[in-house]
């Protein structure tokens, strides 16, 4: 067995080994008398007896070695500004915050609603609830009032923390009056007290009295007051997290303390390649789980510096992210195809206006990565890109290369190799079999999940074994819901959903493969795929292509050309079975607020059904689009 094989291989077969190696990596208030706790499956304990704090790991216990190095370091193109914070004064800064919430009586179990814009303040918040003991809850700044109303209801939150406002791309986006409307939704589960950071970016916000109070005036009042670190089980949940809903039902997702911090810092050597001292920057926002596990905790858990950006990655220009790795001699990078792809349309020349040595690799996670947009970024970076298949689930990469362990080639269009921990199987879904290299399955992690994964569906254990264990009738295995398939080197490729499995007469199609091949279309800047029922086939495959050139859309004749050589490339890449029935031009597609195509959607108005659940949806122009395009305005 090569390198990596053996070092994961011991991760399945001997984990008490394995994870007692990597628990070392944090600090130990009272040690665990158990690696791994498991009487009760598909439930877990990792580090049972073990007492810890994430705060402490994240903060306090880099304060001897690296308190004047920088720990987080705020900036914002849309105030303009920067700021940065030391260990010390992160230090300083969260246990003060963790000293106004217990005046307010938050406490250890107590779940703390945070609803705030990429600013400093709002990683304060998360470390300071963590630091006491409590649970956070971010819920994505600016997410429409409905969409807070039943993230407060499911919490119930003692407290609640807030801005005036958040900004994107200079507009401003009032965040008091969504909230006020929220509270009012949410009726009993509604907190009794709510904190607001005044940034003075919004009208002055109204105040209620004897429930609002203002940041502020309270770090005034306490600035030198600290709360202590309250230690706790490795099991004791640090937060609740809903996942994006591209399927359109989010859930909760409780994460345990002490396996997801051993998870994480792990992940910084083994995967990530990041170094105490160094600066890692990750653009994703802290309300999505790359936020919470790369902007905030697994760079603080490693002494690193973080880079926390608020704006836009092409404003005030496309160049602004490599200025800032230039600047903050940034090594590791964290993205996503989708503003890869954003990047990909502007003028190449902003990536090679700065000195991007110090960059030493980019991974990008949460849609699959084409073809076409990794080869770009890759040669005008030159540096590796790296492709990390996760999900909100699971809270760390499930599936990339662990260059860390020993280098790996990568497959472009593959994230790799199961990481270690997870027992990665791809499975028929009918006979429940694993399925031979270049087959199509289900994409599924035999149990116990490793560290870091979600411990259960907050306050709904039934639900958690209902929706995630319930793939194959006589044995407990985690499904992801995706579908996926495996070459003969063991390196996987995702193929899509599995509730976006096309079947067409009886072939099963990924939306992925079809969407590979459009976009290798020249003209094609993006596209989604999805299966529209047909009478005689059962389905067929619709293509919603954002064009590199617009103004080829006002053109019907060229449009009708373009369809026809688009049909003609995917046929001749996959064979007629996978040929779009149609192919519509559009400017914009539908997508959640992380980025995610709403393939359900376009699917939806293809069908001529309602396009449902829209709580998640970005902007409603790519609606309006596809539905213009298939009623042929
Ligand atoms: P919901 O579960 O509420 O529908 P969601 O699945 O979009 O929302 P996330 O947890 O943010 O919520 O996303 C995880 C999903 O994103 C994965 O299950 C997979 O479908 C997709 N995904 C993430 N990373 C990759 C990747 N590298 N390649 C392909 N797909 C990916
Ligand atoms: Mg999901």
């Amino acid at each position: 067995m090569t390198g990596y094989q053996a070092f994961y291989q011991q991760s399945i077969d001997d984990p008490d080994t394995f994870w007692t190696r990597e628990a070392e990596r944090i600090h130990w208030h009272k040690p665990f008398d158990k690696v791994l706790e498991y009487d009760k499956p598909p439930f877990r304990e990792w580090f049972a007896g073990g007492l810890t704090n994430l705060c402490y790991n994240a903060v306090d216990r880099h304060l001897e070695e690296r308190g004047d190095q920088a720990a987080l370091v705020y900036v914002s193109t849309e105030t303009d500004s920067e700021i940065s914070y030391t260990y010390r004064q992160l230090h300083e800064e969260v246990s003060r915050f963790a000293a106004i919430m217990q005046a307010q009586g938050v406490g250890k179990g107590d779940r703390v609603l945070i609803y705030m814009p990429m600013i400093a303040e709002a990683v304060f918040a998360m470390l300071a609830t963590v630091r006491l003991g409590a649970i956070h809850s971010v819920v994505f700044g600016g997410f429409a009032s409905a969409s807070l109303a039943t993230r407060i209801e499911d919490a119930a939150p003692k407290l609640l923390i807030t801005a005036d406002g958040g900004l994107r791309g200079g507009k401003v986006i009032a965040y008091k009056p969504l909230v006020d409307e929220a509270l009012s939704l949410a009726g009993a589960a509604a907190p009794k007290k709510v904190i607001l950071v005044n940034r003075g970016v919004a009208e002055a916000p109204m105040m209620k009295p004897g429930r609002d109070l203002d940041y502020g005036a309270l770090r005034e009042q306490h600035l030198n007051d600290r709360a202590d670190v309250e230690w706790v089980e490795s099991g004791h949940p640090s937060y609740i997290l809903y996942t994006s809903g591209t399927t359109g039902k989010p859930k909760g997702v409780q994460r345990d303390t002490g396996g997801y911090a051993v998870a994480l810092a792990s992940s910084m050597e083994y995967i990530y390649g990041g170094r105490p001292g160094e600066t890692f920057f990750s653009t994703s926002d802290i309300g999505w789980v790359v936020g919470h596990s790369y902007i905030v905790y697994a760079p603080l858990l490693c002494g690193m510096s973080t880079l926390v950006y608020e704006g836009l990655p092409v404003r005030p220009d496309p160049g602004i992210w490599w200025q800032l790795v230039e600047k903050h001699r940034v090594t590791v990078m964290f993205s996503a195809p989708t503003a890869i792809r954003v990047l990909k349309k502007q003028d190449p020349s902003w990536l090679h206006k700065y000195d991007l040595s110090s960059l030493r690799a980019l991974f990008l996670a949460g849609e699959p990565l084409d073809e076409p947009t990794a080869s770009w970024i890759g040669g005008e970076l030159n540096v590796p890109v790296l492709d990390n298949y996760w999900q909100t689930e699971t809270g760390w990469p499930m599936l990339t290369l662990c260059n860390g362990v020993g280098p790996q080639t990568v497959k472009i269009g593959s994230p790799g190799l199961p990481v270690y921990g997870f027992n990665v199987k791809l499975l028929n879904e009918s006979t429940g079999e694993e399925v031979p290299a270049g087959e199509k399955g289900v994409i599924a992690v035999i149990p116990p999940l490793p560290p870091g994964c979600m411990s259960t569906v907050w306050g709904q254990d039934e639900r958690f074994v209902n929706t995630y264990f319930s793939l194959l009738p006589d044995r407990l295995v985690y499904s992801s819901f995706d579908w996926g398939v495996r070459d003969e080197n063991g390196y996987f490729t995702i193929l899509g959903r599995t509730d976006d499995v096309i079947n067409v007469a009886g072939h099963r199609l990924g939306t992925r493969e079809i969407e590979e091949a459009v976009s290798g279309h020249s003209a094609i800047a993006e596209v989604a795929v999805v299966g529209v029922n047909d009478t005689l086939k059962g389905q067929v495959p619709q293509a919603f292509a954002v064009l590199k050139d617009p103004s080829v859309l006002q053109d019907p004749e060229r449009r009708a050309a373009l369809e026809k050589e688009v049909i003609a490339k995917v046929a001749s890449q996959l064979g007629a079975i996978a040929n779009p029935a149609r192919v519509y031009f559009v400017n914009q597609l539908p997508k959640t607020r992380s980025g995610k195509v709403l393939r359900r959607s376009i699917q939806a108005l293809a069908e001529g059904r309602d396009p449902g659940d829209l709580t998640t949806l970005d902007d409603p122009t790519g609606l309006e689009q596809v539905r213009d395009a298939v009623l042929q305005k």
